[in-house]
């Protein structure tokens, strides 16, 4: 029997339950997954409490990897046995089996594992479109990146290594400050302890940062704008702490010209062309080594309920999935 996590109201992670699934054979375009590994990333929760609200009830998930059980007709790149993964798409990553449309999919590459492909699909896609479409980063430049210990964040700090670009990472305890070191963060400010624009600037001899990549939201949208060079940008990505208030286009000014985008992972990988061109730019980091992801935290399917609770109470450091 296949099992799916669903909920009829948003709140907290009690509106989780795992229920009985029964799944079909995939319509014309489509393709029976069993999964093997699922994503748990931070939209989950936003999904869940109703900060981006859902038509309920509803499944959750948007990231897993699994092996191809059935293919409908015009799905002639796949076949039953094929290992895949997929981020985007309809929501029901969590669950034991799904319909998908095969456009979603990519065929995962022998070296790349159904553990990695979980964790690094959605927060790998994330990095790449951020650090190279978003704002493009050159090497040398210094960059900073709040939350980076956590699951985009790990990816992030290797990334943008790897390319010779040096980062500044904001953590919030000791210990994610050395998980952070240990990946080849430049400088880390613990943003709990320490006056962060003060650091910034002091590091970059009062000049600011060209780019911040802004995850945590409310608690740090002002503090990343005074950590900013003149024309610099404010790449805003989530609400962790809870969604930015309203602005002033005026407030950009006090810092000098600075640009602001809210960017979001579907709008960077909207056609087929982009979803294969930013796997394969994730998949050639992992398959070489300069990216490494493997789970941090890994949780039953029927417990998404504690991963949920782990994951908002900031008690998780890098990729969480779930096994179902
Ligand atoms: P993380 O593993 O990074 O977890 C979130 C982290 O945010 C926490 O570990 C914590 O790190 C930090 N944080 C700071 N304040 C709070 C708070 N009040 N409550 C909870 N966490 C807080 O999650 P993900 O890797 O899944 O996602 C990271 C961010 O990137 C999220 O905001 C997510 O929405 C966003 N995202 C955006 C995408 C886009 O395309 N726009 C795509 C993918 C992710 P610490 O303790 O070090 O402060």
């Amino acid at each position: 029997m296949s099992h799916s996590i669903v909920f009829s109201e948003s709140g907290s992670p009690d509106v989780l339950r795992l229920a009985p699934a029964q799944v079909g054979q995939p319509a014309a375009g489509e393709v029976r997954l069993r999964h093997t590994a699922i994503g748990v990333n931070f939209i989950d929760i936003y999904q869940r409490s109703g900060l981006y609200p859902l038509p309920l009830p509803s499944g959750l998930g948007s990231e897993a990897a699994g092996v191809v059980e059935a293919v409908g007709e015009g799905v002639d790149w796949l076949r039953s046995g094929d290992r895949v993964a997929y981020a985007g798409g309809p929501l029901g990553a969590y669950s034991s089996q799904r319909l998908i449309s095969a456009q979603h999919l990519v065929k995962l590459p022998d070296e790349i594992g159904d553990e990695t492909a979980a964790c690094a699909m959605l927060q790998g896609m994330t990095v790449e479109y951020l650090v190279q479409r978003t704002y493009p980063v050159q090497p040398g430049q210094t960059v900073l990146w709040h939350a980076a210990a956590g699951g985009v964040g790990q990816i992030a700090l290797q990334w943008l290594t790897a390319m010779g670009a040096k980062v500044i990472a904001t953590v919030g305890s000791a210990a994610k400050a050395e998980i952070a070191r240990a990946l080849g963060a430049a400088h880390v400010i613990n943003y709990g302890e320490e006056d962060v624009v003060a650091r910034v600037r002091d590091i970059t001899g009062g000049k600011g940062v060209p780019v911040v990549y802004d995850s945590v939201g409310k608690d740090t949208f002002q503090i990343s704008l005074s950590c900013l060079a003149p024309r610099g940008m404010m790449v805003s990505f989530g609400n962790a702490s809870g969604p930015v208030p309203a602005l002033s286009p005026l407030e950009l000014t006090k810092h000098g010209s600075l640009f602001l985008t809210r960017p979001k992972l579907g709008d960077y990988t909207a056609s087929r062309e982009e979803l294969e061109a930013s796997t394969q730019a994730l998949f050639a980091r992992l398959a070489d080594g300069r990216i490494r992801v493997t789970p941090s935290h890994r949780y039953p399917l029927a417990e998404a309920a504690q991963a949920h609770r782990d994951l908002e109470a900031r008690r998780t450091t890098g990729s969480v999935i779930l096994l179902p």
